[in-house]
């Protein structure tokens, strides 16, 4: 402030980073961003913030920022800086060739979760309504896929249940796979107070993360589960819970549908997952599980919170709802202080899911299969809809090594990186005809690109975002766009050059089409979030001052369902090669690959990715904490500096994946969850051995 001078006036705006969604003063002079002030009335942060929401937006100024759109024919040419009519030009015309010679089903788009709503919804309406098919995915595949599944089978609607502010209602706070401290700051402030006011404290977790122990909260239980036992050690609970008579009979009787609760009731009563039973199975003490589940059951307003140590196994569907079924058995629905509560990684990744980003889904989460959907958008979209579900990810790129799909547009992520096997994901995209990267930097994935087409910061650009408790705010512009356009005026631009007339004016002329045509965003208006400062969805006649907490009356499909979820060992097995197994997570500074961390001023940021091993199996491998160590899987290997540290259980190893340099995922594996495909990133068998470096 002191170099640049007192600020001029101020925005108030949403952090891009996690899926709390501090809001923040932007204060300017004139076209110059002074500092980012976290504002005392943001509903989900009371005037609190993280060090990336208050200090890292640095990149939006970086000189590796692109600003010109540029294309090239072929991957091995230099990229060409073109006007904006040009690009759109060449890749409208190369969209056409494409689906005249391998029809609109070679096509396909990936939604951000970075983004806005409306720009979300304006990808997936390109790719249904313009390249004519269903191929349409989001980042949400890799992260919190399993969320939108599991909780829709339990309780009928994808989303978690409790604003942030209900924690402060819990007596018993179950934390699973996840690491609130480092991947949720403000919100983990909010649940250590609770704790230091006395709710109890059980973590789930293959890690001793900072919540077990830290200054005032200590963890009533810590079950330090083997990784990829998730439904294992659930199951057991729900076991104790069942068996020593600890549900809830009255909320199930009145809330849930009995006879699914009675063969769930009789499933995990079997002998057979009983924490006795289980315990060499999941490593987690008979004892400690009997005892955390009783808490948990009989403490009072019970809530879970969990993370992509849940959803990101092949069994994180049947976590999800394992979860669920554990929260409807005990009644911990429907009011404050209890609750199943994804806690979502990126700004907009509840928001990007819910604009209809799933091949399978339109807004609003209704299946495209649906006759009487479908026409509604039809007759709004005046097109024909493919009634098929389309593509996820994964299917994209297997199909593109086949030769079966050819083009792909990507907004705002850097697939190279974030999804697994690098080795698979570089070869679907080397077979493309055209990929079409529109992004801030020329990430990894635009190496295989076509086309480049310059973003704009969350600074840049007027819109919404909605965080993990459902709550959508205003995205307020404050600075023009260093390239000239909004990311939804790209896409319309696109569109237009496609043929398709569309002509919104403003990203809330897209906002009241998304209400028309979605019941759960009725009452949801640019207008009314800048008078209400924000609302939580459903916002509808229901509804009109919008649903803090879900599921208060009834569930949305009825009654509340339970789902058998038997655990089935991932395929990912140790073995004399590689012995031990290696999880992931994150550290407070960095976010995600880095694209926007890695690029701020502060060197704070520049922390590099290190692989966290147990004393016990350092010794045995000559290992000593800053030595450089080869991490190898039976997909590929990477160096990276070893840290010697009890945090982690022998015979597991942890890393982050914030750094290009580490390519972690070039070992993570194929196998992924069954029902959403999204990646087993939490359960990779390696083997650590000492190195001389990169
Ligand atoms: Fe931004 Fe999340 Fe930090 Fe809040 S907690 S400032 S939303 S990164």
């Amino acid at each position: 402030v002191a170099e640049i001078g007192k600020p001029e006036r101020a925005v108030v705006t949403t952090c891009a980073y996690c899926g709390v969604g501090c809001t923040f003063r932007a204060e300017m002079r004139g076209e110059q961003l002074v500092r980012m002030v976290p504002w005392k009335d943001g509903k989900a942060n009371h005037g609190h913030s993280c060090v990336k929401g208050r200090f890292a937006w640095g990149y939006a100024n970086h000189r590796d920022r692109v600003l010109s759109p540029m294309i090239r024919e072929g991957i091995e040419q230099p990229w060409r800086e073109v006007s904006w009519d040009e690009a759109l030009q060449f890749t409208a015309r190369r969209i056409a060739e494409i689906k005249a010679a391998h029809g609109a089903r070679a096509l396909g788009g990936i939604t951000s979760s970075r983004c806005t709503n409306e720009e979300a919804y304006l990808v997936q309406k390109l790719v249904r309504a313009g390249f004519g098919c269903n191929n349409v995915d989001t980042c949400a595949r890799v992260c919190h896929s399993p969320t939108g599944y599991g909780l829709k089978a339990t309780f009928g609607t994808s989303a978690g249940t409790q604003d942030f502010d209900s924690v402060m209602d819990a007596d018993v706070i179950l934390v699973i796979g996840a690491n609130p401290t480092d991947a949720h700051p403000v919100f983990a402030s909010q649940m250590k107070r609770r704790l230091r006011e006395g709710a109890k404290l059980i973590v789930i977790d293959p890690r001793r993360i900072d919540l077990v122990r830290s200054p005032h909260v200590e963890a009533a239980f810590h079950l330090p589960l083997r990784p990829g036992t998730n439904v294992a050690v659930l199951t057991a609970m729900a076991h104790v819970i069942v068996t020593e008579g600890l549900a809830d009979e009255q909320f199930i009787r009145e809330r849930c549908d009995t006879e699914e609760y009675a063969d769930w009731a009789q499933f995990v009563s079997d002998a057979k997952h009983s924490p006795e039973v289980l315990e060499p199975v999941t490593g987690v003490s008979a004892a400690d599980l009997r005892a955390a589940a009783r808490l948990y059951a009989t403490g009072g307003n019970g809530a879970i919170y969990y993370g992509l140590g849940v959803t990101e196994h092949s069994q994180g569907s049947s976590t999800v709802m394992a979860i669920a079924n554990l929260a409807m058995a005990t009644g911990n629905i429907g009011r404050r202080g209890v609750g199943v509560n994804p806690l979502r990684g990126q700004n907009n990744v509840q928001g990007s899911c819910d604009m209809g980003s799933f091949p399978h889904e339109l807004a609003g989460y209704r299946h495209i299969s649906d006759a009487a959907t479908r026409a509604l958008f039809e007759a709004d979209w005046g097109v024909a809809l493919d009634p098929e579900p389309g593509l996820r990810i994964p299917n994209m790129l297997d199909a593109a090594v086949d030769g079966s799909f050819r083009a792909l547009y990507v907004q705002g992520e850097d697939i190279l990186q974030s999804d697994p096997n690098t080795h698979h994901v570089a070869a679907g995209l080397a077979a493309m005809d055209l990929v079409i990267v529109h992004d801030l930097f020329l990430n990894e994935t635009a190496n295989y690109a076509h086309v480049f087409l310059p973003g704009s910061t969350f600074l840049e650009k007027n819109g919404t975002f909605t965080n993990a408790e459902r709550r959508i705010q205003l995205v307020r512009k404050v600075m023009e766009p260093a390239n000239g356009l909004e990311d939804w005026e790209v896409t319309q631009a696109l569109a237009n050059a496609m043929g398709l007339g569309w002509d919104y004016a403003h990203p809330a002329e897209i906002m009241a089409e998304i209400a028309r045509l979605t019941p759960s965003f009725a009452g949801v208006s640019h207008e009314a979030l800048d008078r209400e400062g924000s609302l939580q969805w459903p916002v509808n006649a229901a509804h009109p001052d919008g649903s803090p907490i879900m599921h208060v009356d009834g569930f949305a499909n009825g009654k509340g369902k339970f789902v058998i979820t038997d655990y089935v060992p991932t395929d990912e097995k140790t073995g004399p090669r590689f012995p031990l197994l290696l999880t992931t997570g994150r550290i407070l500074s960095q976010y995600n690959v880095g694209a926007q961390t890695r690029r701020t001023a502060n060197t704070v940021w520049h922390e590099e990715d290190v692989l966290e091993i147990h004393p016990h199996d350092a010794e045995n491998r000559g290992i000593a904490s800053g030595q450089w160590v080869r991490l190898a899987s039976r997909t590929g290997e990477t160096t990276l500096r070893a840290e010697v540290t009890d945090r982690v259980a022998p015979g597991v190893v942890y890393t982050t994946f914030h750094h290009p340099a580490t390519q972690a995922n070039v070992v993570t594996t194929d196998y992924s969850d069954w029902a959403t495909n999204c990646p087993e990133y939490k359960v990779t068998a390696v083997q650590v051995a000492p190195s001389n470096g990169p």
